[in-house]
C-alpha cells in the first residue's frame, strides 16, 4: 500500500518536492574533462555519509512524501557495498517510494546489473557521450569505452531499461550525435541530450565546447522528422519522437530554456548537504542534524528549513569566453 504523507515538503512557490537525487560518493573512476579536473581532490571518507546514514536520510525523505530517489555521485557504483543500500531502499518501493533509480557512467554496470534489477530498480541512466574509443578516452581521460558497452549489454540482459544521457559538445561529439542517437534507438534506448553547465573549475574553458541544443535540434531536423512527445519522466527533459529511428529523444536545456517552474526535486551531496537548486549555492547541512542530539527531530526540522529556502529559479549562463564558472562546486558533488 502506498503511503500518503500528512506532511509534504512544499516550497514557497507551492511546488511539492517528490524527487531526491542522492549522491552516495564524490569519487569517480573517470575524469570527464567538462565535469572535473584530472587531479580532482576527493573528500576524506569520514566526511561522507555512511551507508546507514544514507538509508536513514532516504527514509526521512520518503516519510515526507518523496516518491522517487535517484542514486548518483561521483560514480555511485564505485561506492563499496552500495548494493546493500540499494537492496534496503528497494524494499520501500510500493511502500511510499514509487521509483528507485540511478545515474551511472556504466563502467561497473556489468558486475551490478543483476543486483540492481533484483532490488527492484527498473530504469537507469547511463552517461555516454561518444562511441569512438579515442574520443571517449579524450573526454573521460580513461580508456573504458568497452567496459561501458559491456555494462549496457549486462543491463539489457538483466531487464533494466537504459536511457543514454549525452552532453552535447561543440567540436567534439557534435558531428557524431545523429549516429549516437541512431545507435541507441536501434537498441531500444531513449536518449537525452544535455547542455554543458558552468559548474566548478576544470582545466578547459567550457565556453569553447558549449553547444546550444536549439542548434543541435535544427541540425537534426535537416535529416529527421521530430514530433513533440507527451512523454514525461518527472525530470526536466522535453521529449520528441524521431520518425526515422522510431525512438525518443529528450533535451535538457538549462541554458537556452529555463525549466524551473515545474521543479519537484532537491539534491543531497555525499556529505549530506542539501542543495535546493542545482544552479544556486544555498544549502542546509543535514549531516550536522543527523549526527547531533535528538537527530530524528533535528533532521525533520532541517528538511523544513531547507525546503522553505528553495529559490524560484536558477540563473546559469555561459556568456563569454574565459568567464569564471557560475558556481564553484563541481557537478560530481550533486550528481547532475
Ligand atoms: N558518474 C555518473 C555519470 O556520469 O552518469 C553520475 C554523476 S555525473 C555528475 C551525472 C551527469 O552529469 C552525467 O550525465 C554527466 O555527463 C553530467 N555532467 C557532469 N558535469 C557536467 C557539466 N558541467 N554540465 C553538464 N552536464 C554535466
Ligand atoms: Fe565521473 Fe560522471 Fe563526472 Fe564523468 S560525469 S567524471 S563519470 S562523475
Amino acid at each position: 500500500m502506498t503511503q500518503v504523507t500528512t506532511r509534504p515538503l512544499i516550497d514557497g512557490f507551492s511546488r511539492q518536492i517528490t524527487y531526491v537525487r542522492l549522491s552516495v560518493t564524490d569519487r569517480c573512476d573517470l575524469r570527464c574533462a567538462y565535469c572535473m579536473p584530472e587531479r580532482m581532490q576527493f573528500l576524506p571518507k569520514a566526511e561522507v555519509l555512511s551507508l546507514e546514514e544514507l538509508h536513514r536520510l532516504a527514509l526521512a525523505f520518503i516519510e515526507r512524501g518523496v516518491r522517487k530517489i535517484r542514486l548518483t555521485g561521483g560514480e555511485p557504483l564505485v561506492r563499496r557495498d552500495l548494493m546493500t543500500l540499494v537492496a534496503r531502499l528497494g524494499r520501500e518501493i510500493g511502500n511510499g517510494l514509487d521509483e528507485l533509480t540511478l545515474t551511472t557512467n556504466g563502467t561497473q554496470l556489468a558486475q551490478h546489473a543483476t543486483a540492481l534489477a533484483d532490488a527492484g530498480v527498473r530504469r537507469i541512466n547511463v552517461s555516454l557521450d561518444t562511441l569512438q574509443p579515442e574520443l571517449f578516452a579524450r573526454l573521460t581521460r580513461r580508456d573504458a569505452l568497452a567496459q561501458v558497452l559491456d555494462g549496457i549489454d549486462a543491463a539489457d540482459r538483466a531487464g533494466l531499461q537504459v536511457k543514454i544521457n549525452a552532453v552535447a559538445l561543440k567540436g567534439l561529439n557534435e558531428d557524431e550525435l545523429p549516429d549516437l542517437i541512431a545507435w541507441a534507438h536501434g537498441r531500444g534506448h531513449d536518449v537525452t541530450l544535455i547542455e554543458v553547465m558552468p559548474l566548478g573549475e576544470v582545466e578547459e574553458d567550457r565556453f569553447d565546447h558549449y553547444l546550444p541544443l536549439t542548434q543541435v535540434r535544427e541540425q537534426l531536423e535537416q535529416g529527421w522528422t521530430l514530433t513533440e512527445s507527451g512523454h514525461k519522466t518527472g525530470g526536466p527533459a522535453r521529449y520528441v519522437d524521431v520518425a526515422q529511428t522510431g525512438g525518443r529523444l529528450g533535451f535538457i536545456t538549462p541554458l537556452t530554456n529555463n525549466f524551473c517552474a515545474g521543479c519537484n526535486r532537491v539534491r543531497v551531496t555525499a556529505t549530506g548537504q542539501i542543495y535546493m537548486c542545482l544552479g544556486q549555492n544555498d544549502r542546509v547541512d543535514l549531516r550536522a542534524a543527523m549526527r547531533g542530539d535528538d537527530s530524528e527531530a533535528a533532521l525533520d526540522a532541517a528538511l523544513d528549513r531547507a525546503i522553505r529556502r528553495k529559490p524560484e529559479r536558477h540563473d546559469f549562463h555561459i556568456d563569454a569566453p574565459g568567464a569564471a564558472p557560475a558556481l564553484s562546486r563541481h557537478m560530481s558533488m550533486t550528481g547532475g
